[in-house]
């Protein structure tokens, strides 16, 4: 047979270019799809091309993995509601933790070299963290597990001790000491499991508020445990080492974007279980009072300026049509209108943006919160549509689970109209004060059908 791998380090380097311009092309919502598929044809590339490796074995297997994941992941990704988006990345970031950890088991079952060994340790520790706590995120994104942060006298000091004999477990792994009376064979697995357990139990005290930064930063360790792994075979494989650095370096970016977005250190996420502290004897001052559209219509009609804040409800109630409608049709009537969107709104970075423009929504009518949040107190009519943790004014209240996360002050606007279904809670399972103060309203229904609303009784006006 011809041997064509020469072509292989070249063809890694032509992919790398591909990955980068992906990346750059995902960083503004008008270019992210496209981003998506210049980085998708580098991953199939570089997939096919690894095939050329001399001496490549268990052809057969490798074909059926590719055509089970491969298929399971196509179907998977084709069926799922955008709704549903957050928890499926947090899957697939998991898988590719416990992919990279299994190359890292396979590494350390074939070398003997102590510097890959090494490598491959950590690799396979951060692997392993990352798919355990990505399973744990999965499980509360996807509500099969209950949101708030889950805490026990003690939890510190356990994470603390599982992680340090975890890493004791590696350090045997890769010197392998003669006076250790067990063979390797035991404390690998051993190993694996200590650092399952450690991405378990790190992630549990983790509070729904927080997740958002904790699926950054797990795709960040996913990243740099593939990176690692590039380094754990014979011959490195530069198209893994770079691929992976690229990832763990944007995931970190992310994370500290949404640390900050979220006004809290990764420190404080990992160990000050957000969300945890109930709120006692708290007496929200006021009461709910609703509105129907045609009156919520007529005070859009005589506003000078609207600002809608959207969440995650519009996500549910896939409404950013309707909305963009609304908004057309209010700035026909020389009404301006502003987008106000929270980093965090929705379920996943850039929710918003990407919903929005993928209604048509004109990039320069998005506003971020430093941005928008001078503008409130002289704003008519803020429409909040299906947002709720991010327009909390309970975060500025000491005591409150959500004190310190930054929010849109939309509280501080004239009039507010909230859409969404009923009394239901947002992400952080936190009371919202805002729905109570003496200028909000709340307009009930499926945002999609009360947007729907207000578009037909402002036409009539
Ligand atoms: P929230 O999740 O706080 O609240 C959404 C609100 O939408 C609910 O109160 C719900 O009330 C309402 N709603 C649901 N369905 C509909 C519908 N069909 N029509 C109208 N309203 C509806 O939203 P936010 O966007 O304000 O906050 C996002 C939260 O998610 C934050 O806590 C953030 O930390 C977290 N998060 C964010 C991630 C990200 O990357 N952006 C990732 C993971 C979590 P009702 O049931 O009464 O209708």
């Amino acid at each position: 047979m011809i041997d064509l791998s020469w072509v292989i380090d070249p063809i890694y380097i032509a992919t790398i270019f591909f990955f980068i311009v992906g990346l750059q092309r995902m960083s503004h919502p008008l270019t992210a799809r496209s981003g998506i598929v210049w980085a998708g044809a580098a991953m199939v590339i570089a997939t096919l091309v690894t095939f050329l490796t001399p001496n490549l074995t268990n052809f057969a297997l490798m074909a059926i993995a590719i055509v089970i994941g491969g298929g399971f992941g196509y179907f998977a990704a084709k069926r799922v509601a955008m709704t549903d988006m957050p928890q499926m990345i947090a899957l697939y970031n998991g898988m590719g933790g416990g992919a990279a950890a299994g190359i890292s088991a396979v590494a350390l079952l074939s070398t003997t070299n102590p510097a890959t060994s090494a490598l491959a340790v950590v690799g396979g520790l951060i692997g392993g963290v990352s798919f355990a706590g990505s399973i744990i995120a999965f499980l509360k994104l996807q509500g099969w597990m209950r949101p708030r942060p889950i805490t026990f006298p003690g939890q510190k000091i356990l994470n603390m001790a599982v992680l340090a004999l975890a890493i004791i477990a590696g350090v045997l792994v890769v010197l392998q000491p003669a006076w250790v009376p067990l063979s390797v064979s035991l404390y690998l697995p051993l190993f694996f499991i200590l650092a399952l357990g450690f991405g378990l139990l790190m992630t549990l005290p983790i509070g729904g508020a927080d997740m958002p930064v904790v699926i950054s930063m797990y795709n960040a360790f996913t990243g740099l445990a593939v990176a690692l792994d590039g380094f754990s075979f014979a011959t490195p494989n530069y198209a893994m080492v770079i691929a992976g650095i690229i990832v763990g370096a944007a995931g970190s970016l992310l994370t500290l974007n949404m640390a900050r977005a979220m006004n809290r250190s990764i420190t404080n996420v990992f160990f000050g279980a957000f969300g945890a502290t109930e709120e006692k004897d708290v007496q929200i001052q006021g009461s709910m009072k609703s509105i129907e559209a045609d009156d919520a219509a007529i005070l859009l009609a005589y506003a000078d300026k609207v600002i809608i804040a959207p969440g995650y409800g519009m996500a549910v109630a896939q409404a950013q049509q309707k909305v963009k409608e609304l908004a057309d049709l209010l700035e026909s009537k020389d009404i301006p209108v502003k987008f106000a969107i929270h980093p965090v709104a929705g379920r996943m970075p850039g929710h918003m943006n990407v919903l929005l423009a993928e209604a048509g929504v004109s990039y320069d009518h998005l506003f971020d919160r430093d941005e928008i949040n001078p503008e409130f107190p002289s704003t008519d009519v803020v429409l909040v549509i299906g947002a709720n943790d991010t327009v909390n004014p309970a975060s500025h209240r000491q005591g409150s689970p959500l004190f310190g996360m930054p929010i849109l002050d939309v509280d501080q606007a004239k009039n507010v109209v909230v859409l969404k279904r009923g009394q239901g809670k947002g992400f952080a399972g936190i009371e919202n004060d805002l729905f109570y103060r003496d200028n909000t309203r709340m307009l009930y229904g499926d945002a999609q059908e009360t947007v729907g609303k207000l578009v037909q009784a402002l036409k009539k006006l």
